[in-house]
């Protein structure tokens, strides 16, 4: 990598270069039935608002001039300060690991990546043209050669380079697709390459909470959702707008990771990476494409850091049927989950008896409530050696009761007009859900309108994980 920036021979340099490109070409064309066809994927999620101050100059009086640095799978140039480069290594690896395990496909050679901070201190003619664009408009964008057999269309190599500007993020994003683009060959349509160049950038180890850029999160919880066709089938182009990342990211999301839908995205977006024919949304999810919808609606309008898809997946599986008086519809409903299935279809207006057992907490220490919200009257049974009732606040007080995973900021407060821990449900017919309402607790339920029940303690949706308990129910008609 050259450090000059003496535009001549910057100049002649990148002069040689494309002879050099030329004749290559030339020599490959002649040689074999072999051609290089240049596919660009360009991406450039645009930079957003509270990124803005990072794609400016190094603040430091030092100017870095471009280095190169290694890991096992990047070859990075860049003039980001040594540990800066080094911790973006880091990253880059952490990813590459994450994402080669989940397609299930080992990253083959170096993925070269040119990360800019200053531009000026770049040599001109460092860049492609496009490569260029890009950064000067504080983006990314990645280049992919691939090389196919003529006639047959056969990708046999593929070589990708990312041209990143150095904001958090976007080189972590070009970097997912030079791996598709130079593992696959194909980066897939816009809405799976662009959606899971997204998660790349926010992907950590075993972890399915939302952990997105907060801008996002405002951005998604005050518009209007977009719709499944919307994202799935327009014909929407690359780098348009950050906007438009958000709700590709979205969906993929939900897909990777909803229990519903992962079995089968994972074997769609491989389809996809390889330029199958048969692997389409519409194949794979056709059938099931009123769920998706609603689940991603859902999704949408509770989205915020920390709410977690696996915990709130639709049950679609159980049976739902009337209660009479003499044979009861039961249920057990858990605490750290969203909606649950209460297996009770009902008619507006019929009124039920209805028995509620069992407790539940809303965190580790927090207190023991009834199913309405109420302090239990009867505590559990004090475990063993312990002499309090209450025995999270002992541990507690013993210094150990931290969660696992560092608890995320709620982006959007959470307002509702039921006291937490309360036993709250709403109706789900023909995929449209009621307004959501208290189940009293003088032991009667009086239906609000037509379809299946479905139940949940009332609590911020993206803090269910730390929940405890769970009530066991028994409608009756009367
Ligand atoms: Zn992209």
């Amino acid at each position: 990598m050259k450090t000059s920036n003496n535009p001549l021979r910057a100049n002649r340099s990148s002069f040689r270069r494309l002879i050099a490109l030329l004749l290559s070409l030339v020599l490959v064309l002649l040689s074999s039935g072999v051609t290089w066809a240049q596919a660009k994927v360009i991406t450039g999620s645009k930079e957003k608002a509270a990124d803005k101050s990072k794609s400016k100059k190094a603040s430091s009086d030092e100017v870095n001039r471009p280095r190169d640095y290694r890991s096992a799978n990047f070859l990075l140039h860049t003039d980001l300060p040594k540990d800066e480069a080094d911790e973006l290594l880091k990253r880059l690896e952490t990813m590459i690991s994450l994402i080669s395990k989940y397609w299930g496909r080992p990253n083959k050679q170096p993925l070269e990546c040119f990360v800019v901070r200053d531009l000026s201190v770049w040599p001109q003619g460092a860049f492609p043209p496009e490569g260029l664009a890009k950064i000067e408009e504080g983006a990314g964008v990645t280049l992919t050669q691939t090389r196919v057999v003529r006639g047959t269309g056969e990708i046999v190599g593929a070589k990708a380079t990312v041209y990143a500007v150095a904001n958090r993020g976007i080189p972590q994003h070009e970097a997912v697709h030079a791996y598709c683009g130079q593992n696959f060959g194909h980066t897939g349509p816009i809405w799976y390459s662009e959606g899971m160049a997204e998660m790349g950038q926010y992907w950590r180890a075993g972890e399915s909470r939302v952990n997105c850029h907060p801008e996002a999160v405002r951005y998604i919880r005050n518009s209007e959702p977009k719709s499944l066709n919307a994202i799935v089938n327009a014909r929407e182009i690359t780098g348009d707008s950050w906007e438009n990342y958000c709700w590709r990211w979205a969906l993929c999301h939900l897909l990777a990771n909803n229990p519903n839908y992962y079995d089968r995205f994972r074997p769609l977006g491989l389809g996809l990476l390889m330029d199958k024919p048969d692997a389409t949304f519409e194949s794979v999810y056709g059938s099931m494409s009123k769920e998706i919808s609603f689940e991603y609606l859902f999704f949408l309008q509770h989205f915020d850091l920390g709410y977690e898809v696996t915990l709130t997946a639709w049950d679609w599986k159980s049976k739902f049927r009337k209660a009479t008086s003499s044979v009861p519809v039961t249920c057990t409903i858990e605490a750290n989950r969203g909606w649950q299935a209460s297996k009770l279809l009902v008619k507006a207006g019929e009124v039920f008896e209805l028995t509620a057992e069992g407790s539940w907490q809303l965190s580790d220490d927090g207190s023991l409530l009834n199913p309405f919200g109420e302090e239990a009257e009867s505590p559990k049974p004090a475990k063993e050696g312990a002499t309090t009732n209450k025995p999270n606040k002992l541990k507690k007080a013993g210094g150990k009761a931290e969660s696992k995973t560092e608890e995320l900021p709620t982006m959007i407060p959470y307002r509702s007009p039921f006291k937490s821990g309360q036993l709250v449900g709403v109706m789900f017919n023909d995929y449209e859900l009621s307004e959501p309402f208290a189940i009293p607790s003088d032991g009667t339920f009086t239906a609000p309108a037509d379809g299946q029940l479905f139940l949940r303690c009332e609590e911020s949706w993206n803090k269910l994980a730390d929940n405890k308990g769970k009530v066991s129910l028994k409608f009756k008609l009367k």
